[in-house]
C-alpha cells in the first residue's frame, strides 16, 4: 500500500491528505502543535463562553473553493453562516462603502459610482465558478476558458489604485481599496487590483460567510474526512527530519521544506525556495465587547468584515510605510464581527471582535492603541465598550504556527512574481523535484486564505505521478 506523511495539519495540508486517503494511500498528519488546523483554530480567550477565532476569520475562498464543495463536509458538521453585509468601508461622517452579495443592493449604496461597479462586477461574478477554476491553482496551464482567463488576468494585474479611478466617490473607491489591501502590499503596485477584483466576485457570487463554531470546524470537518477514510493524525509532533513514506507532503514554509530535506533537493529547486521573501505582518487584538461596536455607520453594524482605514488615499499611504518598514500611525486594519451570522459564538451582551493590523515584517512595538483608535475613529465609543482584550505579536503569531515567520499571514509575500509563481515557475509548482516530494502550503498557487486547493493540487499531482511511474 502506498504511504504518505504530510506535514502539518492546516487547511491545505488536511486537503491533500484528504486526496491522498479517498485514493487508498495509507496517511500519517503530522502536526507540530498539540491542535489541528494551522490558521483554522478557534478559542476561548478572554472571557469565558466568548469564542475567537485566532486566525482566519471569514471565508470567501472557503465557500468560493471548488474542492471543499466537493467534499460534502456538511456531513462533518461543517455549516457556512451568513452576516447581512459582507464588508463595509466606513469613512468620516459616518458614510461608508457597502458591500452585499446582493449586487443590486450594493450598486443602489453606491450612487452615482453603482452603474460602473455594476459594469465591472456582474460579469465577473456571473462567470465566478469558471474563473475560481481558471485561478485557484497555478498559473501556467492549459485554461478551459481563455477568454475569460485573459479579460481577468488584464485587469488583475493592474495595481488596486488604478482601477479605483473608475469611481468618484470615496464610498466605491474605499470599499475596493479595502478588498484589494489583503495584498498587504502597496496598492499602487501592480497586481494589487488582483485581490481588490477576486474579493468582490466572490462576495458577489458567494457571500463572505462565517464557519459555524468557529474557523476551527473547517478543520474539524476535513480531519474527520481524513479520519473517515483511514487516515490518522498526529499532533505535538514537529517534523525536522524527512518522514519515510512514498510522499512527503509539506504544509509548511519553503524554509522549514530546506530546513528538513534541502539535501534532497535539487538546487534548481531549492534556489527559489531560498530566494523565498516573507510579507509585511499582522499585530492582532481579540476584544470581548459589552454591546456591540458603535459604528456611526448603521450598515458597519450589520457588517461580518468591516475595513477599518479611511479614504483611498489614507490606505495607499498606510500600505507603502509598512512596505517600506514604517508603522503608519493609522495603520489598515481588518475587523470581523462573526458574531453576527454566528450568534452562538457571544456569551450574553459579550461579543467576540477579532482585529488585526498590518504592520512592518517583524514588527515589536504595540500596535494596540493604533488598532483601538482607528477603530474609534468610525466608532466613537469603542473603547468604552472592551471588556477584554488579547494582543498576538508578530513574534507570538509564529510562535503558534510556524508558517506565520516573522508574522506574515500570507505564506510570502503578495509581491507581483511571488503572488502568480508560487514559489517557481512550473506548470507543478507543488513538486519539489524530487520523486514524492512535494509542497502543498499558502506558499504554492493559489495563496494565502483556507481553501484547501494547494493540497487539492499538491495531491492530485502527486498521485497522477505514483501512477506514471507504476504505468
Ligand atoms: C490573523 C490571521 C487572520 C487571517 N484571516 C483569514 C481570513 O479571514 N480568511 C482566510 O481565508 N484566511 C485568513 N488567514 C490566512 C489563513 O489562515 C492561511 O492562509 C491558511 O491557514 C493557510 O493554510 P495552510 O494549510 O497553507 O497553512 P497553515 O494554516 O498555516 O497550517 C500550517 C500547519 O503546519 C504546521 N507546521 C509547520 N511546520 C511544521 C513542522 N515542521 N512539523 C509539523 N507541523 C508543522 C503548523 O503548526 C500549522 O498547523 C488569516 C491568517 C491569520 C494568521
Amino acid at each position: 500500500m502506498t504511504s504518505a506523511v504530510v506535514v502539518g495539519s492546516g487547511p491545505n495540508g488536511l486537503a491533500a491528505a484528504v486526496v491522498l486517503a479517498r485514493a487508498g494511500v495509507a496517511v500519517t498528519v503530522l502536526e507540530a502543535e498539540d491542535e489541528i488546523g494551522g490558521g483554522t483554530r478557534s478559542a476561548e480567550l478572554n472571557v469565558p463562553g466568548v469564542l475567537h477565532d485566532i486566525c482566519s476569520a471569514t471565508h470567501p475562498t472557503g465557500v468560493a473553493s471548488p474542492f471543499f464543495a466537493s467534499l460534502g463536509l456538511e456531513r462533518h458538521g461543517l455549516r457556512w453562516l451568513w452576516p447581512e453585509v459582507d464588508a463595509a468601508h466606513p469613512l468620516d461622517g459616518g458614510r461608508a462603502g457597502v458591500l452585499f452579495r446582493d449586487l443590486d443592493r450594493t450598486v443602489d449604496l453606491l450612487g452615482r459610482d453603482g452603474p460602473a461597479w455594476r459594469r465591472l462586477f456582474e460579469p465577473l461574478a456571473e462567470h465566478a465558478d469558471e474563473l475560481i477554476g481558471e485561478i485557484f491553482g497555478p498559473i501556467i496551464h492549459v485554461p478551459r476558458h481563455p477568454v475569460l482567463l485573459a479579460r481577468f488576468g488584464l485587469r488583475a494585474m493592474q495595481p488596486a489604485s488604478w482601477i479605483a479611478r473608475r469611481w468618484h466617490t470615496q464610498e466605491a473607491r474605499g470599499l475596493f481599496a479595502g478588498l484589494a489591501a489583503h495584498a498587504s502590499h502597496p496598492l499602487t503596485r501592480p497586481t494589487t487590483g488582483g485581490l481588490g477584483l477576486m474579493f468582490a466576485m466572490t462576495s458577489h457570487a458567494y457571500g463572505w460567510p462565517v464557519a459555524q463554531g468557529g474557523s476551527r470546524a473547517i478543520a474539524a470537518a476535513l480531519a474527520a474526512d481524513v479520519v473517515e477514510h483511514g487516515g490518522r493524525i498526529e499532533t505535538g509532533h514537529r517534523v525536522t527530519e524527512l518522514p519515510q513514506a512514498d510522499i512527503v507532503m509539506f504544509d509548511t514554509t519553503p524554509a522549514t521544506v530546506l530546513d528538513v530535506a534541502g539535501s534532497q533537493i535539487p538546487a534548481r529547486v531549492a534556489r527559489p525556495l531560498r530566494r523565498w521573501r516573507t510579507g509585511p505582518a499582522a499585530f492582532k487584538v481579540d476584544f470581548a465587547v459589552d454591546g456591540s461596536v458603535p459604528w456611526t455607520n448603521e450598515w458597519a453594524r450589520k457588517a461580518g468584515t468591516v475595513h477599518v482605514g479611511g479614504t483611498l488615499e489614507q490606505i495607499v499611504d498606510a500600505e507603502r510605510q509598512v512596505h517600506a518598514g514604517r508603522m503608519p500611525a493609522r495603520p489598515f486594519v481588518l475587523l470581523c464581527q462573526q458574531y453576527l451570522a454566528d450568534p452562538g459564538r457571544s456569551s450574553g451582551d459579550i461579543h467576540p471582535v477579532w482585529a488585526y493590523a498590518h504592520v512592518p515584517t517583524g514588527f515589536t512595538g504595540d500596535a494596540t492603541e493604533a488598532v483601538i483608535d482607528q477603530v474609534e475613529r468610525f466608532a466613537p465609543g469603542f473603547r468604552d465598550r472592551i471588556v477584554a482584550r488579547t494582543v498576538t505579536t508578530p513574534a507570538q503569531l509564529e510562535a503558534h504556527n510556524a508558517n506565520y515567520a516573522g508574522g506574515d499571514i500570507a505564506g510570502g509575500a503578495n509581491d507581483p512574481w511571488q503572488l502568480v509563481m508560487r514559489p517557481r515557475m512550473s506548470p507543478n509548482p507543488y513538486s519539489l523535484g524530487v520523486k514524492g516530494l512535494y509542497l502543498c502550503s499558502a506558499s504554492t498557487p493559489p495563496g494565502g486564505g483556507v481553501h484547501g486547493m494547494g493540497g487539492f493540487h499538491a495531491a492530485t499531482r502527486a498521485l497522477a505521478e505514483l501512477r506514471e511511474l507504476d504505468g
